[in-house]
């Protein structure tokens, strides 16, 4: 098999699952514990929480840990609307957020809170200055993506930081795409919480973290026990902690040199495709993009076809459209940069990771030309095209 879906999930690594293995079976304690065995299991949460900080540039008692990405947007979204609702209900953020952020705002505006959710231009870039203009008296958050997670569109987070801190609202980024693709600095980006999700860069799933600057006011989300300083409750996922640790300090050391090696083989491919493939659209960010993310909409098909022929061929990639996600709607991004719903069902992503070759992007690319065309010599309105 041909893996190009590393935005969907990564392989946890070798390193990391040996790591993690000793805590299952012999190093079990609850770390809530005094003894040796609970002590022990304390002291790698502590270490993994010290990773974590390590990796984004914050204090580790700034770190707490989630059951994954989706946990932490929505305590830091909530917990935030909830804690500072005296203040104002007011919330900024965008529509190409993913459906952890987009879904808590909806359920926010049954609770009396306002969304704003700010358009992105053609490349799935918000303006800052959108933000800027969007704030009111009563904001008291603006939750923006760092990357999206389906056109790779890299968002100007040091300026909306600056901005927030400018008007002294709350600043919240979803990174679960960024980690370990871009350098992240939360003090020098002005970022006061943020979202990361282990499963994405070569840690386990069911593993999640958020980053919350001290003296953020934030409601608890999960009530219960006293751990995560009494934030979070429910007896840690100590193997899956120890995991993420691991796994983020080998993913955000040397970030641009390994950035720098997937990007190439992502060139790669957007340059042969664009080449080779007629009624084709590279979507997302020309240059401000994730190393690892194409995402191309090809006229004239549906990108559940295209995604069974590449299976059937041992690769596999993910589309942005229809059945994929459950939904007979198209994405709501390809929607929101300004593709019409046809164009939008035809989209393809391939995300490259730190384990793929330049061969198997030969491979794709040798296979991808024809399985478009055996899908558009079936479509009516290509015959139409054609013969026009
Ligand atoms: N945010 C973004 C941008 C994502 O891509 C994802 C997962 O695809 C999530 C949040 C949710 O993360 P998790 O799967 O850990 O809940």
């Amino acid at each position: 098999m041909i893996y190009f879906d590393n935005a969907a999930t990564t392989a946890v690594k070798k390193e990391v699952l040996e790591k993690m293995l000793p805590y299952f079976s012999e190093n079990y304690g609850n770390a809530s514990s005094i003894y040796t065995i609970g002590r022990t299991s304390a002291a790698a949460i502590a270490k993994a929480r010290e990773q974590v900080a390590n990796a984004i540039g914050c204090k580790s008692n700034e770190v707490y840990f989630t059951g994954c990405g989706s946990e932490a947007d929505n305590w830091a979204i909530k917990g935030v609307a909830f804690a500072n609702k005296s203040k104002g209900k007011h919330i900024i953020t965008t529509a190409i957020e993913h459906h952890a952020v987009l879904h808590t705002c909806q359920y926010l505006e049954k609770h009396g809170f306002e969304v704003t959710y700010l358009p992105v231009d053609e490349y799935g870039k918000v303006s800052p200055e959108a933000v800027k203009n969007a704030i009111r008296e009563d904001t008291i958050l603006i939750t923006v993506m760092f990357a999206n997670n389906e056109i790779g569109t890299i968002e100007p987070i040091a300026e909306i930081g600056e901005i927030a801190k400018e008007h002294k609202i709350l600043f919240h980024t979803d990174a679960v795409q960024a980690i370990g693709a871009v350098e992240i600095d939360v003090n020098k980006l002005g970022i006061d919480l943020l979202s990361l999700s282990g499963h994405k860069f070569g840690g386990p799933k069911g593993v999640g973290a958020l980053y919350i600057k001290s003296g953020v006011r934030i409601d608890n989300f999960m009530h219960g026990g006293a751990q995560e300083k009494t934030k979070r409750a429910g007896t840690e996922n100590l193997a899956g902690i120890v995991g993420l640790g691991t796994a983020i300090e080998i993913a955000c050391s040397n970030i641009s040199e390994k950035a720098a090696k997937i990007a190439k083989i992502r060139d790669y491919i957007i340059k042969n495709i664009s080449e080779n493939i007629p009624y084709s659209r590279l979507n997302g960010h020309p240059t401000d993009r994730l190393c690892g993310n194409v995402n191309f909409s090809f006229e004239f098909i549906e990108g559940e076809g295209m995604l069974l022929h590449l299976d059937l061929n041992g690769i596999a990639a993910s589309s942005g459209s229809a059945c994929t996600s459950g939904s007979l709607d198209p994405s709501h991004v390809l929607l929101a940069i300004g593709l019409p719903h046809g164009i939008a069902h035809g989209s393809l992503r391939i995300s490259v990771g730190d384990t793929n070759t330049m061969e198997e992007a030969d491979k794709l690319l040798e296979i991808l030309p024809s399985i478009i065309q055996k899908l558009r010599d079936m479509s009516p309105l290509y015959e139409e095209i054609k013969n026009k």
